[in-house]
């Protein structure tokens, strides 16, 4: 490392350890050495600290030992004439540095100052924590949980940092979309002069929020710490590392979490310093201006710092400019990104997908209130399909005023030699992702209850309905080109057609419905295994049943069944069930044996139907958590989306560290919430029935079909009696609320 980066981190390290010092004297001086210190809603404490330390900062006082320890790292500036690799001492001053940027936000959080204050800056999504006109602070467990399985599934390759400032405001927001395209996250944080490229965005109007993938932190450097926090919250969470593990922390960063920094605008010893501890984590910074590099020597394998000065960057403007830079930054963390080319005028990737239009900004829409929508995927012969053929049939919507409606009907015809029936309802569920990811548009709903939204933004780029055919088309033949060779696209807006092809699509959804509830364990000769997670949660095993979907929600049996056709040797495997050694809890010889070496020895036998005995594992990624409470002799249900305490002492986010990273772990289980749904839930332990208290989130919004479940049970009002978190947040108020309602696993025998 050049002589001048290792001084100026060094120096960097060395004031900024210094300065924690002094706010931590000062804060202890105010408020005394008890009081608690926390950052919101997530159970890794001070996550940076404790990943590479294994401190569990709790309170002001707890911070006096992690600074200790920064100081330790710290080192004396090199001097004029000594050349020496220099790299040991930068890269510990890296981690110094995160070890005092992370107290300084501790400090911050004590005083009520974080999340940082930015006018003008409203967070979008439904999850956004915080009130507008405030950043986002620390991501909570909960979110990180959330993305957990676009991370491993490659949807979302991973995260870019951005500190500083662009060129310009259009540079900010070409780069931005840019990323967004590949459906890379997008961390903001610092300034340069005091001017950030939050501030960029918000003048330029780009939506901000878990929702559109772009977090802003904080607009100084020090919040750079959040994405870091976030990629140590990795690794614990999907990679199963404890706290104070940091090399194995550390390494599980640089081989799976694809993550670079951009620097924007001039880099000071503060940015130097903190870019030293991205380095420790393998995450390269891309600079736009003139500074030295650190390139591969034979420590590291690739360029570590790059100076990519903007106004060298060959290309015809600043835009193309902007491009390139980031081409250059992907290439040096070295990815393989798939993009699939969508030709519509609007930018594409799933970091669209959460994009809401509101009514104001809307052009059209099709379905919700007033009008009807609905869509519709079958299969047909290979000699019966023009592919790439997209027709409309009916008028157009030009003729409709801004703000209106109309009724469409999406029909969507594919052939394909490896095509089979029981693959059309896979693919149809597709539609949704694919069509919400053009920026501008928004899609609700699936079947007849579909609802899109075109804003008039897309319409002015001249997005209209062929469009939305050439999205179809584009995207199946890129996701799944295994099984279909053909696709074309009709969308009917002719009032007599929708109609009749309503009713068409009606027959075959009920087909469909039928077809799933026939479909039984007991009536298929194999299961399927999911070992998506692996790349994060490396003993985890899913296995998939026809009533036993995968905890994340994402994968049920038609899925991994249509998933290995397309790819025979990739994490969906036949598992053939082999003998059935107990019925009741679901053990089959077959099964058994394919969990234990997927899980690489560590879990010797699972039960498919029991929560107490070898039940299921799980990564980080379930939809909700089932624990047994014994005191009610019965489990509860948390949703990943209920912020709340749970009777078992517990949020979600502290409970997910109990029932996550590949462990058996009795009476706890990840589940995905439309098991909760099926016969085989929890069936060797009592099944629905000894649900005693379940996330109010859940009733709202399964309630049709959970009034279903109600009467397969044979009690009406069975819902009712399961308690929520309005009513019982320990076991004393459970209790007293299931005796009131006379909940019937009160009655049944003891759950074990
Ligand atoms: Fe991960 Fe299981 Fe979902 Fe597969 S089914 S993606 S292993 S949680
Ligand atoms: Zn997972």
């Amino acid at each position: 490392m050049s002589r001048y980066i290792s001084t100026a981190v060094i120096r960097g390290a060395n004031a900024i350890v210094k300065e924690a010092e002094g706010m931590l004297a000062q804060a202890i001086a105010e408020y005394g050495p008890d009081t608690p210190v926390a950052f919101t809603n997530t159970a890794y404490y001070l996550p940076v600290t404790f990943g590479l330390t294994g401190m569990q900062v709790e309170n002001l006082g707890d911070m006096a030992e992690v600074l200790q320890y920064a100081r330790s790292m710290l080192y004396a500036l090199p001097k004029e004439q000594t050349w020496l690799p220099y790299l040991g001492e930068a890269l510990d001053s890296g981690i110094a540095t995160l070890l005092a940027e992370e107290v300084i936000m501790g400090i911050r959080f004590v005083r009520g100052e974080q999340p940082e204050k930015i006018p003008g800056l409203e967070l979008v999504g439904t999850s956004a924590p915080a009130e507008s006109g405030y950043a986002n602070g620390p991501i909570d467990d909960i979110q990180l949980r959330a993305w957990g399985i676009q991370l491993v599934d490659g949807r979302m390759p991973g995260f870019a940092a951005i500190a500083g400032a662009a060129k310009s405001n259009e540079v900010a927001v070409e780069i931005v979309r840019q990323l967004q395209q590949r459906n890379i996250l997008v961390f903001l944080c610092g300034n340069v002069n005091g001017r950030s490229i939050i501030h960029q965005l918000i003048e330029e109007g780009v939506e901000m929020g878990y929702d559109t993938y772009i977090v802003p932190f904080g607009t100084d450097t020090i919040s750079a710490i959040y994405p870091l926090g976030f990629a140590t919250r990795s690794a614990l969470t999907f990679g199963g590392k404890k706290g104070g593990q940091a090399r194995e922390i550390l390494l599980y960063n640089k081989y799976r979490v694809f993550a670079f920094v951009l620097a924007l605008g001039e880099v000071d010893d503060l940015k130097y310093a903190t870019a030293a501890g991205a380095i420790s984590y393998g995450f390269p910074t891309i600079a736009d201006t003139i500074i030295p590099q650190v390139l591969p020597t034979g420590i590291t394998q690739y360029e570590h710092v790059i100076s990519m000065p903007f106004d060298d960057i060959e290309g015809k403007d600043d835009i193309e400019r902007a491009k390139r830079m980031v081409q250059k930054a992907i290439e040096v963390r070295g990815v393989k990104l798939k993009i699939t080319d969508v030709p519509i005028p609007v930018p594409y990737g799933s970091a669209f997908e959460g994009e809401r239009v509101r009514r104001a900004d809307m052009r059209i829409e099709f379905g919700g209130k007033n009008a009807r929508c609905f869509e519709y995927l079958y299969m047909v012969d290979l000699e019966d399909v023009e592919d790439g053929k997209v027709e409309i049939v009916g008028p157009g919507f030009e003729e409709i005023e801004d703000g209106g409606y109309m009724d469409m009907g999406i029909v969507v015809e594919v052939a394909g030699r490896k095509m089979q029936t029981d693959f059309e309802p896979v693919l149809e569920r597709q539609m949704h992702y694919f069509i919400n990811g053009a920026s501008g548009i928004q899609h609700i709903g699936q079947r007849d209850i579909t609802w899109i939204r075109l804003s008039k933004a897309a319409y002015e780029k001249g997005f209209n309905l062929e469009h939305f055919g050439k999205i179809l088309h584009a995207r199946f033949h890129a996701d799944f080109g295994a099984i279909v060779d053909k696709v074309q696209v009709t969308l009917y807006t002719k009032p007599e057609l929708v109609e009749e092809w309503l009713e068409k699509a009606r027959e075959a959804y009920d087909y469909r419905n039928r077809r799933l509830a026939d479909l039984t364990d007991e009536a298929v000769e194999e299961f399927y295994s999911c070992t998506l997670c692996q790349s994060f949660a490396p003993n985890h095993v899913c296995v998939v049943s026809p009533e036993r979907l995968g905890l994340c929600g994402a994968y049920n049996w038609l899925d991994c069944k249509a998933s290995f056709q397309i790819n025979p040797t990739g994490p969906n495997q036949p598992i053939l069930k082999g003998r059935c050694l107990d019925p009741i809890k679901g053990y089959y010889d077959r099964v058994n044996e394919f969990v234990q070496q997927a899980s690489h020895g560590s879990v010797e036998e699972v039960s498919m139907y029991s929560i107490i005995e070898n039940p299921m594992t799980a990564c980080g990624c379930f939809e909700c958590i089932a624990m047994l409470i014994p005191e009610a002799n019965g489990v509860m249900v948390v949703s990943r989306e209920d912020p709340s305490m749970t009777p078992a002492g517990m949020t979600f986010s502290t409970l997910a560290g109990v029932a996550g990273g590949g462990l058996q772990t009795p009476g706890v289980m990840g589940v995905g919430k439309y098991y909760l749904l099926s016969k085989k839930f929890i069936s060797a332990d009592g099944g629905f029935k000894r649900i005693v208290w379940m996330s109010s989130v859940l009733k709202e919004m399964m309630a049709d079909e959970l009034k279903e479940i109600a009467i397969r049970e044979g009690d009406p009002d069975l819902i009712d009696k399961i308690a929520d978190e309005r009513y019982a947040t320990t076991v004393e108020e459970l209790l007293g609320y299931l005796e009131e309602k006379e909940h019937p696993a009160l009655a049944m025998d003891a759950i074990f």
